[in-house]
């Protein structure tokens, strides 16, 4: 494990931020999290491209141009030593005398962090996992990758009590996404998502998905579903940066159909498409 913080590595544990930090004060800040198969970063651009949209969404400018953030990224990486890792990136609107708006000049500030990747068990891929669901109390620009994450962290305890693997956000009857992930359902052999508004974050994974899906010709549709639409698909699964694509077992407590024929045509996919991005490299 490492970590770097505004111009230097640091240690993970050494204390670094200042109290008026407007990330530790304000969560004014947004972040992205990458995945590395192998000593190599999936779906880097992608990632870096959703970063600069994040900030300019809050109006935050770039601590350093974007190629010397990911310099420092894969720097940090190499540091580290490690293969199957997750690189952490959070830029905040800097230190300064707590006030609501933007210190003048700006001035902002970047942290990374490489460790370990989390991984899903062979079981729970098997198996499926559960879900809740949970009211969407969020607000209104899901698309930002903002730090301000109270509802999902309230969202995934939630599920985390009640032995769920994952919370799902549902609005006025409509299914959005996870509290960290993207969710799919397949009916009469279409694979379906929320549409990429501002009502849910843009997974990379969800893109890549619905374009593996695209190249293997299963037809694919953005549109809104409800949860009796989603407890009755033939297949349910969720997408994220470190889950993949996992299929969902039952949602608040009822069984979903077994079923499997798309998941595992997509994972299998997936698993491809990053061995194929290890060699581009
Ligand atoms: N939705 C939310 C709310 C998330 O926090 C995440 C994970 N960052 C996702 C979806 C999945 O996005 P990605 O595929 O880019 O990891």
């Amino acid at each position: 494990e490492i970590a770097f913080y505004q111009d230097r590595f640091v240690d993970v544990d050494e204390a670094v931020i200042p109290i008026q930090e407007r990330g530790h004060q304000f969560g004014d800040g947004i972040y992205e999290v990458i995945r590395i198969y192998d000593g190599k970063p999936f779906t880097m651009p992608e990632h870096m491209a959703r970063l600069e949209k994040s900030l300019a969404a809050i109006k935050m400018p770039l601590p350093y141009p974007i190629e010397e953030i990911e310099r420092i990224a894969l720097e940090a990486l190499d540091k580290s030593g490690l293969k199957e890792a997750e690189i952490y990136m959070q830029i905040t609107r800097g230190i300064f005398l707590r006030q609501h708006q933007f210190p003048e000049p700006s001035s902002p500030v970047i942290s990374i962090v490489v460790k370990n990747a989390r991984t899903v068990s062979e079981e729970k891929r098997a198996a499926g996992v559960p879900v809740i669901t949970t009211e969407d109390v969020r607000w209104k620009l899901c698309h930002i990758k903002s730090l301000n994450l109270l509802p999902n962290v309230m969202a995934k305890q939630e599920a985390y009590e009640a032995g769920a693997h994952e919370a799902v956000f549902v609005e006025k009857g409509i299914v959005k996404e996870g509290s960290s992930t993207n969710i799919f359902c397949v009916k009469d052999g279409v694979v379906q998502t929320h549409p990429a508004t501002n009502g849910i974050l843009h997974g990379i994974t969800r893109q890549v998905v619905l374009d593996l899906a695209d190249e293997l010709g299963i037809p694919v549709e953005e549109r809104t579903f409800s949860l009796a639409e989603l407890k009755n698909a033939e297949e349910v699964f969720l997408t994220s940066t470190t889950m993949e694509v996992l299929k969902v077992s039952s949602v608040d407590g009822e069984k979903l159909s077994e079923e499997r024929t798309v998941i595992d045509q997509l994972y299998t996919a997936f698993q491809e498409r990053k061995q194929m991005a290890k060699k581009a490299l």
